[in-house]
């Protein structure tokens, strides 16, 4: 594909996000117009990477949706500046656009259990100069309690329910969880959590599909 029809492209999914009220702050606009999906999908993928549909990334696992990514980073509230977690790097498609987000003073830790996706995924991102983001190979179930709290933690993948450790690793001041969660590939609800002075406000945003988020506070392998 050329050069100027992928930007044409890429203004067109977004534009058509915002038309339909799913981007509705500047922020998060322009950091998914900045964001070259088709570059974090695999080739045989590429005249497909700006459709609003889910793509195979390998290894059995799938990249959401752009409507999907625009909505959970709408739910995040992400200012400049903000620590944040994600869990389930997948392709590095989503830290991207979180790196763009919370900008050079902010920094994005994101974990991945599967060392050849994690891999790849961080190749990606230092070969397009996103210097705010950390790859990590491990359970991401557990969170990162070394660099916790965090001002925002993002799962993109679905949990039978929300591990305690991501709860307890949340800012309290105004911290912001998004989680699938639900059974095994179905009957799954997208859930935010809000923790303000030292409670958790828990709201249900609508019905997803992903794919298991495996480990010890998961689901088993
Ligand atoms: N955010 C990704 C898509 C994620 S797909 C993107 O933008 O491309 C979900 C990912 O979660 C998969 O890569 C899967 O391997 C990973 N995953 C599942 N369980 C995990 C766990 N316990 N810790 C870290 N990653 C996990």
């Amino acid at each position: 594909m050329k050069n100027n029809k992928i930007i044409q492209e890429r203004l067109n999914l977004i534009n058509n996000l915002k038309a339909r009220r799913i981007i509705v702050s500047e922020n998060v606009y322009n950091a998914m117009l900045n964001v070259p999906r088709h570059l974090f999908l695999p080739e045989l993928n590429l005249d497909k990477a700006y459709i609003d549909t889910p793509q195979q990334i390998g290894k059995g696992q799938t990249i959401s949706a752009p409507h999907m990514n625009a909505m959970m980073c709408e739910y995040l509230e992400i200012k400049p500046g903000d620590k944040i977690l994600e869990i389930g790097t997948g392709s590095g498609y989503h830290a991207a656009i979180l790196a763009e987000l919370t900008g050079k003073d902010g920094i994005v830790y994101t974990i991945e259990r599967i060392p050849e996706l994690a891999i790849k995924a961080k190749e990606k991102l230092k070969e397009l100069s996103y210097s705010n983001v950390e790859v990590i190979i491990n359970d991401g179930t557990k969170g990162l309690e070394s660099k916790a709290p965090f001002d925002k933690i993002l799962v993109t993948a679905a949990s039978p329910k929300i591990p305690k450790s991501l709860l307890v690793q949340l800012n309290p001041n105004n911290g912001i969880l998004c989680i699938p969660v639900g059974k095994r590939h179905w009957d799954q609800d997208l859930i935010v959590i809000n923790r303000i002075k030292g409670k958790y406000i828990k709201k249900k945003v609508c019905k997803v599909i992903f794919v298991p988020l495996i480990g010890e506070n998961g689901f088993e392998k």
